[in-house]
C-alpha cells in the first residue's frame, strides 16, 4: 500500500537533471525533472512530491525563490539544494530558506543517494509524527466530547449522583444530588465525603459499601430518611466501580432517588385498606350477631321479634352491598384513567333522566322536584357512564338528606367556558366544620338527622374523582337545617 516516493529534480543543466533521474529511478523512486524554478513550481502545483532536489543558480527563477513558494504550497516537502559554490554562507542561506541539506557539485551517485535517502527517511518520520499528533488531538477532542456528553447526561438526571474515589473523596456529583442533600452549590472536587455530607445514615451506607465485607456484593440499596428541612425519604444505591481489566476497585457511585411521594402513597394505601376492612367488619358482625341470636334462640320466641331482627339483618346486608358497589366503582375509577371513554356529550338528557329515575326514592318524604335544564346544552368532553354516576350520587344525596315536603332543585346553564350544574336541596344541611371533610373517603357526618340514613361515605369522593378527571371542579355551600347546594363546573368543549 506504500505509494511510490516522488522526487522532482530542478536543474538548468540537462546532464545533471538526467543523471539524477537515472540514478534515483534506479533506486526505485518516481522522478520528474524541470529546467528552472518556474517550471518546477508548476509541477509542484499540479503534482504531489516527497522531495525536491533544486539547483541554487538557475535562470528565470532560482532555487531560493522556488523554495519559498514550495514551502507555501506544502511545508512538508523535503528540499535539497545542489550548489556549485559550496560555501558555509550559501549553505546557511539555503537552510534558512527551508532546505533540508545541500549537495556540493560535483557529486557522485553515492553522495546523491545517501543525502536523498536521509531526506526521505526524515520526511517519513516527520509525517509519522504529524499523523500521531493529529491522532492525539483527535482523541483529546473525542475525550472532551465524551466528557461533556457524560456531564450533560448526569446533570439532567432526576436522580442524584455522587461519585467517590478510593480515598473517600467526592469527585463527581450532579445538581439533583445537591438539591436532595441541600449541599453547598460551590462544591470542590476532592473533598472528603464525610466533610461534605452531614447525614450520618448516608455516610454509613457509603462506608458499608467501602468495607471489605462489601466485596461479596456489588451494590447496596437502603432507604434513608432525611430530616427537616429536607424531610424526604431517599432510596440510596451504592455500587462499586470495578476496573474490568485489573479487577481493582476504583471507587463508588451512589445514586439517590427521592421516594417521598411513593412512601406517602404507600401509607395512604395502607390507611385505605385499614379503613375498608373496618367499614366491612361493622355490617358483617351485625348480621352475624342477628343470625346467632336467631339460631341460638337468644331472641326469645316472639315471631314479631324474629321478623324485626331479620329485617335489620337485611338492611345491614343491603348497606354492605352498597358499600361493596361503591368500593368497586371507586377502584374502577382509580384504574380507569387509562381507558376512560370520553366523547362530546350533551348532558342535559343524562341529568333529566337521572332525576326521573330517582324521583321514586323521595316519595315517602313528599319531595318536590324542580328541574331547570334546557333541552340542549353546550357539549362537554365526558364519559357517559361516569356522568350518570356523578349525577346519581348528587341527586340521591339531595333526596336522602332532605326533610319531609322538602325540595330538590336541579339546574344547568353555560357560563363562559364552563357548564354550571347545580344540585340543591332544602334538607338538613351540613355544619361548617364538617364541610371540608365530606369529599374524603368513608366520611359521613354524624348527627341525629343522619343516624338512620344508610350510606358508605364514598359517594362524594367518587363524585370529586369524576369531576377532576374531567378537568372540572365542584363546590358546596350549605346552611344547617336550610339546605345544601353542590355546583359542578365542567369545561365546555371548544369548537375547533
Ligand atoms: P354517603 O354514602 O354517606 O351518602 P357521601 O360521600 O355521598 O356518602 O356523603 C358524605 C356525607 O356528606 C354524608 O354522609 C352526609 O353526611 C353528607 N352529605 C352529602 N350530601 C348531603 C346533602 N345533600 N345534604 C346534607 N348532607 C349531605
Amino acid at each position: 500500500m506504500d505509494e511510490q516516493i516522488r522526487i522532482l529534480v530542478v536543474d538548468d543543466e540537462k546532464g545533471i537533471r538526467e543523471g539524477c533521474r537515472r540514478i534515483l529511478a534506479g533506486e526505485g523512486y518516481a522522478v520528474d525533472v524541470a529546467e528552472n524554478g518556474k517550471a518546477g513550481l508548476e509541477l509542484v502545483k499540479s503534482q504531489h512530491y516527497d522531495l525536491i532536489v533544486v539547483d541554487l543558480m538557475m535562470p528565470v527563477m532560482g532555487g531560493i525563490d522556488m523554495m519559498g513558494h514550495v514551502r507555501d504550497i506544502d511545508p512538508d516537502i523535503i528540499m535539497i539544494v545542489i550548489t556549485g559554490f559550496a560555501t558555509i554562507e550559501t549553505a546557511v542561506e539555503a537552510i534558512k530558506h527551508g532546505a533540508y541539506d545541500y549537495i556540493p557539485k560535483p557529486f557522485t551517485p553515492d553522495n546523491l543517494i545517501a543525502v536523498i535517502n536521509r531526506g526521505i527517511e526524515t520526511r517519513r518520520l516527520r509525517l509519522q509524527t504529524k499523523r500521531l499528533m493529529e491522532e492525539r488531538d483527535q482523541k483529546l477532542l473525542e475525550i472532551a466530547n465524551e466528557k461533556s456528553k457524560m456531564h450533560a447526561i448526569i446533570n439532567s438526571m432526576a436522580d442524584g449522583v455522587l461519585v467517590i474515589n478510593r480515598e473517600s473523596q467526592l469527585v463527581l456529583w450532579n445538581p439533583a444530588a445537591i438539591r436532595m442533600l441541600n449541599l453547598n452549590e460551590q462544591l470542590e472536587s476532592g473533598r472528603q465525603i464525610s466533610e461534605i455530607i452531614q447525614n450520618e445514615d448516608l455516610i454509613r451506607v457509603i462506608k458499608k459499601a467501602c468495607s471489605p465485607e462489601a466485596s461479596n456484593y456489588t451494590s447496596i440499596t437502603e432507604e434513608i430518611d432525611l430530616p427537616a428541612p429536607e424531610s424526604k425519604t431517599i432510596m440510596v444505591n451504592v455500587s462499586v466501580i470495578r476496573d474490568d481489566e485489573s479487577g481493582q476497585d476504583l471507587g463508588l457511585v451512589a445514586t439517590l432517588r427521592d421516594i417521598t411521594r411513593l412512601k406517602e402513597l404507600d401509607k395512604l394505601k395502607s390507611q385505605f385498606v385499614a379503613m375498608v376492612t373496618h367499614e366491612l367488619r361493622a355490617p358483617v358482625s351485625a348480621i352475624e350477631g342477628y343470625l346467632t341470636a336467631f339460631l341460638t334462640g337468644a331472641a326469645g320466641s316472639d315471631p314479631q321479634m324474629y321478623r324485626q331482627m331479620m329485617e335489620r339483618a337485611r338492611q345491614r346486608a343491603r348497606s354492605l352491598l352498597e358499600l361493596i358497589n361503591d368500593l368497586l366503582q371507586f377502584s374502577k375509577l382509580e384504574a380507569k384513567s387509562a381507558v376512560r371513554k370520553k366523547e362530546p356529550l350533551d348532558i342535559s338528557g343524562i341529568i333529566k333522566n337521572t332525576v326521573e329515575l330517582l324521583k321514586g326514592q323521595g316519595e315517602s318524604k313528599d319531595l318536590m322536584f324542580e328541574v331547570d335544564v334546557p333541552d340542549s346544552l353546550p357539549l362537554v368532553e365526558a364519559d357517559r357512564t361516569e356522568m350518570e354516576q356523578l349525577f346519581t350520587n348528587l341527586i340521591s344525596n339531595a333526596i336522602k338528606y332532605n326533610v319531609k315536603n322538602g325540595k330538590v332543585m336541579v339546574s344547568a346553564k353555560p357560563n363562559k367556558h364552563f357548564l354550571n350544574i347545580k344540585v340543591a336541596d332544602t334538607g338538613i344541611g351540613i355544619e361548617a366544620d364538617c364541610l371540608p371533610c365530606i369529599f374524603d373517603e368513608f366520611y359521613r357526618v354524624s348527627c341525629p338527622e343522619t343516624r338512620y340514613t344508610t350510606g358508605t361515605g364514598l359517594g362524594l369522593s367518587i363524585v370529586k374523582k369524576i369531576v377532576e378527571s374531567h378537568f372540572g371542579r365542584i363546590d358546596v355551600e350549605s346552611t344547617p337545617k336550610k339546605g345544601t347546594t353542590f355546583t359542578v363546573k365542567l369545561p365546555i368543549k371548544q369548537k375547533k
